[in-house]
């Protein structure tokens, strides 16, 4: 039966969620106070990852954490502020991040990222968004033995027991690859699967047509408010009020500010990124995406330029940017690679938007009936946005999901 439905958050996850329900014949309206793709959906590294089975831990080693505190290393920062007023949710992503617990949820998280592929697949097709992806895999790149070795023993577990293929570079292979990366690395692992998109925004743009193409609609407004009135609900947006059967939050980092005005509370923290697209200098260039492994960063050979992509700063969503982070990241990848000059007038700064356990919530909310969730995706949303469409489309229409979705419910806080 066709419902009247509205998403909530055009980015690669509301995108994806409304695409599907379009496709099963419900009639749906998307709404962004911006144009599709413009936020967290923009600014990434535009990896499709395959390889990434296991949700990014805190760090819990004693080195790390000594390293780290000082406050002036590329991989992480944070600030006290930051740190203060997600105190609770670090607190448990951090007890998350280790022993049975980290085993089970990369268990239930790996279950998602298998299928991210064959998820974005016939949406690149119906999307005729070719062009904007670029198959054959990235490289992460070492300097140390001891690191390389044990990320190739984590590579090797992945392989047997998720399907992550890779090949074994050494010096010499990756240089072949990559000559103009400066000397000093002792090899790579080649993830051989991923897909790496040359304009992420765009893809999620491509996506957004391709749902107004299959009938849906795309609306403009600030969403301010959600309320549930008789057996259905209204969203009240700059641009008036909207009603529907049921509504979808998708709002990436700012679902949780909305769903608070609900009563509900979720424990949605962030980790802030940064990015700078450059020029490469002349007679260079860099044929891959590759990860400075033991730094922290990634360079992207991307339709704007270079992108470097920092890793995370733990601070406020809201709080004013700051830009040592990649600064300090620049500087190492100066001398990786011959970056020439700065293209951007400003960096672009985003959000990850992630929860205390590393998984996304996928699915109702709890006493709400017709109100339906999908956020928090961490460092893989580009990538798991259209597996999670499908999901929630299967589970709005009462059939049985091809994954296990209980442990994506909100209700497990
Ligand atoms: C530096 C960096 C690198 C990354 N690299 C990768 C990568 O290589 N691969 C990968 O899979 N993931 C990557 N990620 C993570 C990924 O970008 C995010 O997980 C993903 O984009 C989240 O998508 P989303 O749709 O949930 O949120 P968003 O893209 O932020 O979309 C949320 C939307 O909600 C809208 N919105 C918010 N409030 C309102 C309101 N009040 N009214 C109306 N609209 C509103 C916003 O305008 C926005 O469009 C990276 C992230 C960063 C920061």
């Amino acid at each position: 039966m066709s419902r009247n439905i509205i998403v909530l958050g055009a980015g690669m996850v509301g995108v994806s969620v409304a695409w599907h329900l379009a496709r099963r014949g419900h009639d749906v309206t998307l709404v962004d106070r911006r144009e599709p793709g413009l936020e967290t959906s923009f600014g990434n590294a535009g990896i499709i990852q395959r390889e990434a089975v296991r949700p990014y831990a805190f760090p819990r080693d004693i080195g790390t954490l000594l390293r780290v505190l000082p406050n002036r290393e590329v991989d992480i920062r944070y600030r006290p502020t930051g740190m203060v007023s997600a105190a609770g949710p670090l607190l448990n992503y951090w007890l998350n991040s280790g022993g049975e617990r980290y085993a089970r949820i990369v268990e239930e998280w790996a279950s998602l990222i298998m299928r991210c592929q064959d998820a974005h697949a016939p949406m690149i097709e119906a999307a005729g968004a070719e062009a904007l992806v670029r198959k054959g895999g990235w490289l992460e790149l070492y300097r140390t033995r001891k690191e390389f070795d044990e990320r190739l023993q984590e590579a090797k577990e992945n392989h047997e027991r998720f399907g992550v293929e890779y090949e074994v570079l050494d010096a010499e292979a990756l240089y072949a690859k990559e000559p103009h990366l400066a000397k000093g690395l002792i090899g790579a692992i080649h993830w051989t699967q991923p897909w790496m998109v040359s304009d992420p925004g765009g893809l999620v743009q491509a996506y957004a047509r391709s749902f107004a193409e299959q009938g849906g609609h795309v609306m403009q407004a600030s969403v301010e408010e959600v309320q549930q009135v008789g057996t259905g609900w209204r969203v009240k947006t700059s641009e008036g009020a909207l009603e529907a059967d049921q509504v979808v939050v998708a709002m990436g980092p700012w679902s949780g500010e909305l769903l608070g005005k609900l009563g509900m509370n979720v424990p949605l923290f962030v980790k802030r990124g940064y990015h700078m697209h450059y020029s490469a200098e002349e007679g260079a260039t860099l044929n891959h995406w590759v990860m400075d492994a033991e730094k922290g960063f990634l360079l992207e050979p991307m339709r704007a330029g270079i992108r470097l992509t920092t890793g995370a700063e733990l601070a406020d969503l809201d709080s004013p940017p700051q830009y040592k982070q990649l600064a300090a990241a620049e500087k190492v990848a100066r001398k990786l690679f011959p970056l020439g000059k700065r293209r951007d007038a400003q960096p672009w700064k985003g959000a990850r938007p992630c929860m205390p356990d590393m998984k996304p919530v996928i699915g109702p909310a709890p006493d709400k009936e017709g109100l339906w969730l999908a956020f928090g995706h961490g460092h893989q949303g580009f990538t798991l946005g259209p597996a999670t469409g499908e999901l929630l489309a299967q589970m709005m229409d009462g059939e049985e999901p091809a994954v296990e979705m209980a442990p994506f419910r909100v209700d497990r806080f």
